[in-house]
């Protein structure tokens, strides 16, 4: 008979999803509650470094990845108005040898279809807002915005950066505003065919305040994607995200190189979201609580690591809980959280001040990482 403990992981984003596939693989009965009636394929790409490409090799998905994904041979930074190389940062075969795993850009939405469809099917629910949590001591009792409740022995606030589970940690706190937006377009790879330029698989253009962030989300390359980095001193909207537009683009990257003018005139759909951060948290669990990802380290995506931070969590916790024995669930959370709190500050930060791979550097404390390998650190005593 299965002694583990029931887990219930609240939120299927790209966190949840893994921490939901790696605790089922490892024969924990676990449900997973999101409060979307249904996933999107939203306009937006993401990276997937070698470090969170090990963990999708765990999941079962590295293959169908490599060949969903777009496989760039570097990652160039040149200056937006120059055009001038700051660096090249060798991926492709190099990350291939020297990191153990593709680096790959793909399409978010195809990413978290993927992830999403590896979880028990019979174990996932939608539509399941969590609007309350009650950790009786014995178990926990959670319940969800149309009225229902569930129990589990352990529950995993997966919920992003506007959090449930850390509310009930720590207390409401909104995030805070970091005081840059993102814009984020796909545009048809076909189009650029009309302009005799260079569209590069993974480069990153500067100025002193912003940026934008240009690469393919398929592997046919027929989809380009861009992410940019503007100042914006205030965010009054009141949704997660809001329409933008050509001219708003223009105006934000006003001489710029021509090839980000012409990324800008093949714009058909913008969106503009604001970057919302946290300082490092002083609790990542209690009982029988824990947090991951967004929900407890949420940071600007200006070493597009954010999401790979979350994934890596999922594997070190359900590692810590195998290694400790799920029965001793406080001492696995304390140790993974004394495993995952200073690698992922130190992402944060260095996401904070955006200064990831502008010059050259070695990449390998991000790309070289193997949540599975890396020797555990013990809690200190308290
Ligand atoms: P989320 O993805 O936010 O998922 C949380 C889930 O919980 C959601 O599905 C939500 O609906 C659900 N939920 C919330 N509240 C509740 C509730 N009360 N009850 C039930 N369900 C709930 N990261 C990278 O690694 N690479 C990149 O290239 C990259 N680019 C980015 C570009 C932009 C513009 C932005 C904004 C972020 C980017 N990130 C990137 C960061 C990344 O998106 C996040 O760090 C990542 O999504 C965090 O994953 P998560 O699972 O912790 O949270």
């Amino acid at each position: 008979m299965n002694n583990k403990p029931i887990i219930a992981v609240i939120g299927a984003g790209l966190g949840g999803a893994a921490a939901g596939a790696l605790l089922q693989q490892a024969g924990y009965p676990t449900k997973v509650y999101e409060q979307a009636p249904a996933f999107s394929r939203l306009g937006a790409g993401i990276h997937l470094g070698p470090n969170v490409m090990k963990v999708m090799r765990r999941i079962g998905i590295e293959d169908k990845l490599n060949t969903m994904g777009s496989h760039p041979d570097h990652w160039f930074s040149r200056n937006g108005l120059t055009g001038e190389y700051q660096s090249r940062i060798p991926l492709g075969d190099f990350a291939r040898e020297h990191y153990g795993a593709a680096y790959i850009t793909v399409h978010r939405g195809d990413l978290h279809e993927l992830m999403v469809s590896t979880l028990d099917q019979e174990n996932l629910f939608f539509d399941k807002r969590l609007v309350d949590v009650d950790d009786q001591g014995g178990k926990v009792r959670m319940t969800f915005a149309d009225g229902t409740t569930e129990e589990a022995d352990l529950v995993i606030g997966a919920d992003g950066v506007n959090s449930q589970i850390r509310e009930k940690l720590l207390g409401s706190e909104a995030p805070i505003y970091s005081g840059w937006v993102a814009h984020r377009a796909i545009i048809s790879a076909e189009k650029l065919k009309a302009y005799d330029l260079d569209f590069e698989a993974c480069v990153k253009w500067w100025s002193e305040d912003r940026h934008m962030m240009v690469y393919f989300v398929t592997g046919d390359e027929k989809e380009y994607y861009y992410v940019t980095g503007v100042p914006e001193p205030e965010w009054n909207h009141g949704t997660s995200f809001v329409d933008s537009s050509q001219e708003e683009m223009r105006e934000a990257f006003k001489g710029y190189h021509p090839t980000v003018q012409a990324l800008i005139d093949c714009t058909e759909t913008v969106t503009k979201w604001p970057l919302l951060e946290r300082n490092p948290l002083p609790l990542w669990h209690d009982n029988r609580l824990v947090l991951l990802g967004d929900a407890c380290h949420p940071m600007k995506p200006h070493m597009a690591q954010g999401a790979a931070m979350a994934i890596e969590d999922a594997a070190m916790l359900v590692r810590c809980l195998e290694e400790v024995g799920a029965n001793h669930y406080r001492e696995a959370f304390e140790l993974y959280r004394t495993n995952r709190f200073e690698r992922a500050s130190r992402v944060q930060k260095v996401s904070h001040d955006n200064t990831w791979l502008r010059q050259d550097e070695d990449p390998a404390w991000v790309f070289g990482y193997d949540v599975f390998e890396t020797p555990l650190k013990a809690p200190e005593a308290v």
